[in-house]
């Protein structure tokens, strides 16, 4: 493991480390300790256009290797990322500041989408009908379409990444990633690795950088299709850019998800879900929990086991044992975390708990203490945007009718849980909340890798999901052939 000992890092086209044809390059910070790591790239349209060049050659020959060839390459590189699990979750730690335990829960999540894709023989057969008239049958086979550029944001530097290539690739597409500039360390480690399981030249590459490189994606003709994760202005942009340019693209965006707990619900269970799921990864997860609709009878009870366990929290360096909350990704976010409080302090919510006063969270590096607030309205700015941080707004409603109305006001719609032990409440809320991927008295319902992450509204733009079965299609392209015999 040689990566984070490089100053500058470098992109990798061909099989090859090389330096980026652009002078300019951002620091790569610890946001534990403000410390540099390294220094990333603003690569160039020059860099894309070659990279592109490479894997539009690679995938003239890659297309044809047999599928349990291709799958045999991930079968080995599930091996490698297996044997080097600590050290993998080790570099997120570092570069992303989430706790280790959870760097190591974000590994895992990567190597279930290898295992999945490891599926391709079964997962790529064609069907067939012998007798569509007499003597007449017809068949569809699925085809890779090309270049794939993916796009990915900081906050899972191996999940989203695991997402988008393992699935690309093994149904025969040749890969160029541009990585978050803010986390791009773990990238060049799969990278090492996918070359150690013995992925052909160019069929995987990244390019490091910023928006030149994902413009250049996005305008570039050999590309056939954009897999986009990160904020909503910047999926609803590459969205629009990308099919105008007449690309699939499938652009998974922010989120706003919101929790119900009804007055029948294990009060123990859904104050520790919650927790978890608003301060785990410091919020920065597009799965968060960042709206609680509680239900007015209990609502003083459950805030009161909330706050209680949320003072138990220990704030740190992620690499340190038994921390649980680490800082935010950078001192911007930090200040612009900081405002939200202001904000929500002016527009009358009632501020019950104040990270700004955490002992812990006053050390070197960019953290936020777990904040609480009451009484949270939909006229709010805090309950309308997505702080991607931790700070978490309650809502008190009357009944579940009114948590779901509260719910489904708003633009995102990636996840929502409901907190209860009666099936009549789980089956309204099935049926009637607007968002893709539902929790029961569980926190954070991010779906395995053999289901897809299926967003709505602002939460995604497209129309075949990340993963699953959805991912599958996304890469392939159908041949439907009609045969008659004479
Ligand atoms: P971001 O939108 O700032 O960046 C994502 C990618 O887009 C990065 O690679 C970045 O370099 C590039 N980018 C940023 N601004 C750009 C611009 N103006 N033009 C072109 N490219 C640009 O997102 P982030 O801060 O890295 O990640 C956090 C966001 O990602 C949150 O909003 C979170 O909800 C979202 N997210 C969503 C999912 C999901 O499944 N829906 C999963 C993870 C993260």
């Amino acid at each position: 493991m040689t990566q984070l000992k490089v100053k500058t890092l470098k992109n990798y086209v061909d099989g090859e480390w090389i330096h980026s044809k652009s002078d300019i390059s951002e620091k790569v910070v610890n946001p534990a300790t403000g410390e540099v790591l390294a220094h990333v790239p603003i690569s160039s349209q020059e860099d894309v256009d070659h990279a592109v060049a490479i894997a539009a050659e690679a995938f003239q020959t890659w297309k044809d290797v047999p599928v349990p060839k291709r799958a045999r390459v991930l079968f080995k590189y599930q091996q490698l990322l297996v044997e080097h699990w600590d050290e993998l979750a080790e570099i997120i730690t570092i570069e992303n500041g989430k706790s280790f335990k959870e760097a190591h829960g974000e590994v895992q999540r990567g190597i279930e989408n290898v295992e999945f894709a490891t599926g391709a023989p079964s997962l790529m057969m064609g069907e067939q009908l012998p007798t569509i008239a007499n003597g007449l049958e017809s068949g569809v086979n699925y085809y890779p379409i090309g270049v794939i550029g993916g796009i990915t944001p900081f906050n899972f530097p191996m999940m989203v990444p695991c997402w988008m290539f393992p699935m690309a690739i093994v149904t025969g597409n040749t890969f160029v990633l541009k990585p978050s500039e803010r986390t791009p360390l773990l990238a060049n480690r799969l990278a090492e690795l996918l070359e150690e399981a013995g992925l052909p030249k160019g069929v995987f590459n990244i390019v490091h950088g910023a928006h030149d490189v994902v413009n250049g994606l996005l305008d570039h003709k050999t590309v056939s299709a954009i897999s986009f994760v990160g904020s909503q202005p910047v999926a609803e942009y590459v969205y629009k850019r990308g099919t105008d340019n007449l690309k699939r693209v499938q652009a998974l965006a922010g989120a706003k998800n919101h929790s119900i707990v009804l007055n029948d619900a294990n009060l123990d269970n859904a104050t520790t879900q919650i927790l978890n799921a608003a301060f785990g990864s410091a919020g920065e997860r597009c799965m968060a929990a960042s709206v609680v609709a509680v239900e007015e009878s209990i609502a003083d009870q459950f805030m009161e086991q909330l706050v209680q366990k949320t003072n138990d929290i220990t704030i740190g360096n992620g690499l340190d044992e038994d921390v649980f909350l680490g800082p935010v990704i950078r001192d911007q976010h930090k200040e612009r975390t900081l405002k939200y409080i202001e904000t929500g302090e002016k527009e009358g919510a009632h501020l019950v708990r104040d990270g700004r006063n955490d002992k812990d969270a006053q050390r070197e590096g960019y953290f936020v203490g777990p904040t609480i607030f009451d009484n949270v309205t939909t006229e709010m700015k805090i309950w309308q945007d997505e702080i991607f941080a931790p700070v978490l707004s309650i809502a008190r409603v009357k009944n579940l009718d009114d948590a779901i109305d509260l719910t489904n006001k708003s633009r995102f719609a990636n996840g929502a849980c409901i907190f209860t032990n009666d099936g009549g409440s789980v089956r309204q809320f099935r049926e009637t909340i607007d968002a893709g991927m539902l929790g029961v008295n569980i926190g954070v319902p991010a779906p395995m890798a053999f289901f897809p992450f299926s967003g709505w509204k602002d939460s995604f733009y497209g129309d075949l999901h990340a993963n699953g079965k959805d991912g599958l299609s996304f890469y392939t392209r159908k041949k439907v052939m009609t045969t008659r015999w004479v």
